[in-house]
């Protein structure tokens, strides 16, 4: 892109019926579901702001399904769901992605991914009787680093590759001109050639991911980059959402996860399979340890483990009164597992403890041989990461949506399953609140639902000609505004970063990291804080949000970095706004309200939605009931 041609991008204009937005498991899901019911009739179009191949948060690949029911019921499913997550999920919802999730690991294992069997049944599909090495109740172990690429193929030879157009980001959604509240279509820019696409589509699938690095990342200097949920998840969906007034549920939930130190290598493997523990400094479990702890907060009783969040408390009590750091004891795992195993058996033990991680996380492969830990012989630092905000693993924020008709209950439904309070605009994945645990597998089901639904969406509304509210060479301007004021302002300064009159991408981030990180509860308070701060949190992100008109973008690339950040800031508010709200701690061990430090399960045992309107620019909050829809059908059973 030259200096004078960035105000006139080529625009290309794309008209479809259905248009995916992302590329990761939900809409390689949808795109294989919604072409199985659209036949020719509906056109199907997937825009990636990366390459499906290896997009999305399955991109590195992963040695775990981590939902997969077998045996199980979906209504235990749902207590899972909800014990984790304190309480307060969409039983609806849950329930859906249960009873369908096994369907889609059964196409994984017919397309190509190989699962892991017990002795007796190996080389039997799933489906017809293959009994699966389980490493959990719900978790099933694969050799999983070519699994997204799996999955992605099947979704192009479903739409056909010329309906996926990868490298193009998309920056917001456009409303429908004639129609209230109505979704019409999206626009995004090229992140490799100076072109500007405006689709116009009859319904969006808004399936663009999680949100990392709004949080100052544990990994600074050299580390930098090193995140455990991918760092492309930039927070477009709840943002892209919101701006057009979709309302947002739970955005208070994020997840912290314990990982190995530095290196973010996940811990579930080693908990479930390899049976490891992980103690204090001195050796003692602190789970039991501080047991008496946790039976002040709500599902401890009930639930079957102990969940995520609260197994986040008893670590972070053991950090903050000096007894850190937590180790992973590995090699006392490894050793009782060796007991029963012959000298081959041990190698092949050593050999999966590395597969873990070179399936999915291979940083931390290279952060064990770079620090010379052998795990039978070492013991690795766990620590709890900067915060996340996801949908899909042991989180719950998200976007609130229409349930299934058998299932949800009236005031949880209008009209079409997964789709939010914006006619036409649907999500699935990470997008969806209050339903967590879906996972890889549930990601894709939940994305194959959504399809479907969409499809039929589409027949109902056949008519429909969108008419995009907004002056597109408006809209032109203000994505390209940040090389405008690179080209304006850059020979004022001798240093190209360092410039009084823009601010790079990459120093906006930041400062909307230190912000988070210190009044919104990031890692260096310990994950507290209280009313005051958030009202200041509050204050800075308002002025962040001025100073994003003078964001700087020197190449297409960092236009698009541009851009992630500026929809990084509105997830950051929607997080901060709810956690203001909530005025209780309900997830201790993710984040504390040091003014209200208990659970009020008389006051907040309820969802709490959100709403920015796309006209007024004013944010609404409010209480909404929750419904325990499996208890009432199931039932009084422990689980
Ligand atoms: P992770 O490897 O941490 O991403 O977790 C993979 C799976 O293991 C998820 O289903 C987690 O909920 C589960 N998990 C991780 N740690 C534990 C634990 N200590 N106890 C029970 N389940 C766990």
């Amino acid at each position: 892109m030259s200096e004078g041609s960035f105000g006139n991008p080529e625009i290309v204009d794309i008209e479809t019926d259905i248009l995916i937005v992302g590329g990761g498991m939900a809409a390689c899901g949808a795109a294989f579901e919604a072409k199985r019911w659209a036949g020719d009739n509906v056109k199907i179009t997937l825009v990636d702001k990366a390459a499906m191949d290896r997009s999305g948060a399955v991109a590195m690949g992963l040695s775990a399904i981590n939902t997969y029911l077998g045996e199980q019921k979906p209504e235990d499913y749902c207590r899972m769901v909800s014990a984790d997550l304190m309480g307060i999920t969409r039983d609806d919802l849950v329930y859906d992605v249960g009873r369908h999730v096994d369907d889609s690991v059964h196409l994984f294992e017919e397309w190509g991914l190989p699962i892991w069997k017990q002795k007796e049944t190996e080389g039997v599909p799933l489906k017809d009787g293959g009994k699966p090495v389980r490493s959990g109740r719900w978790q099933i172990m694969i050799n999983g680093e070519g699994y997204k690429t799996i999955v992605a193929e099947a979704a192009k030879k479903s739409i056909g590759i010329e309906n996926c157009m990868e490298r193009i980001f998309i920056v917001k959604y456009l409303l429908d001109q004639n129609e209230d509240n109505r979704i019409a279509g999206a626009v995004g820019f090229s992140v490799r050639e100076h072109k500007l696409y405006v689709f116009r589509a009859n319904a969006i699938l808004n399936v663009a991911g999680g949100c990392v690095n709004i949080f100052r990342p544990r990994s600074v200097g050299e580390g930098n980059g090193r995140t455990w949920y991918p760092v492309w998840n930039a927070g477009s969906t709840y943002a892209m959402a919101a701006e057009v007034g979709a309302e947002l549920t739970m955005m208070e939930n994020r997840f912290v996860p314990a990982r190995f130190k530095d290196g973010y290598g996940p811990v579930g493997a080693w908990f479930l399979l390899f049976k490891s523990k992980a103690t204090n400094a001195y050796g003692e479990d602190y789970v039991v340890k501080n047991a008496d702890m946790l039976k002040a907060f709500a599902p401890y009783d009930t639930a079957a483990v102990v969940p995520t969040c609260l197994r986040n408390h008893a670590m972070l009590k053991e950090m903050k009164e000096g007894r850190g750091p937590i180790f992973m004891d590995t090699p006392t795992a490894m050793a009782k597992l060796a007991e029963t195993m012959t000298p081959q058996e041990i190698k092949h033990l050593e050999a999966e403890a590395w597969e873990d991680f070179l399936d999915m996380c291979i940083g931390q492969a290279g952060h064990w041989a770079g620090m010379n830990i052998r795990p039978e012989t070492t013991k690795s630092e766990l620590m709890p990461t900067e915060p996340y905000l996801l949908g899909s693993h042991s989180g719950c924020c998200g976007i609130w949506v229409s349930g299934p008709s058998d299932i949800a209950p009236k005031e949880w439904q209008w009209g079409y399953n997964r789709m939010t309070t914006v006619k036409g605009l649907f999500t699935a994945g990470d997008g969806v609140g209050a339903s967590g645990h879906k996972f890889s597998s549930g990601s894709h089901a939940e994305g194959r639902i959504a399809g479907k639904e969409m499809v039929r969406f589409c027949k109902d509304h056949a008519g429909f000609k969108p008419a995009l509210k907004g002056d597109i060479g408006a809209i032109a301007e203000e994505i390209y505004l940040p090389v405008r004021n690179y080209f304006e302002h850059k020979d004022k300064t001798t240093a190209e970063d360092i410039n009084p009159w823009y601010i790079t991408p990459k120093m906006f981030q930041m400062r909307l990291q230190k912000y988070m990180d210190e009044y919104v509860a990031g890692t260096s308070t310990f994950y507290q804080t209280n009313k005051i701060m958030l009202e200041i949190g509050l204050d800075h992100l308002r002025m962040l949000k001025e100073d994003s008109k003078n964001l700087r973008a020197k190449d297409l690339h960092e236009l698009m970095r541009a851009w992630e950040n500026y929809h990084r800031m509105w997830a950051a508010e929607a997080h901060l706004r709810h956690i203001l709200f909530r005025e209780e701690t309900r997830y201790p061990g993710f984040f504390y309200r040091t003014d209200f430090p208990d659970l009020n399960e008389a006051e907040w045992k309820c969802f709490v939605n959100s709403r920015h309107d796309p006209v007024t620019g004013e944010w609404a909050m409010k209480k909404v009931p929750h419904i325990d829809i499996v208890e009432k059908f199931y039932g009084g059973q422990k689980h």
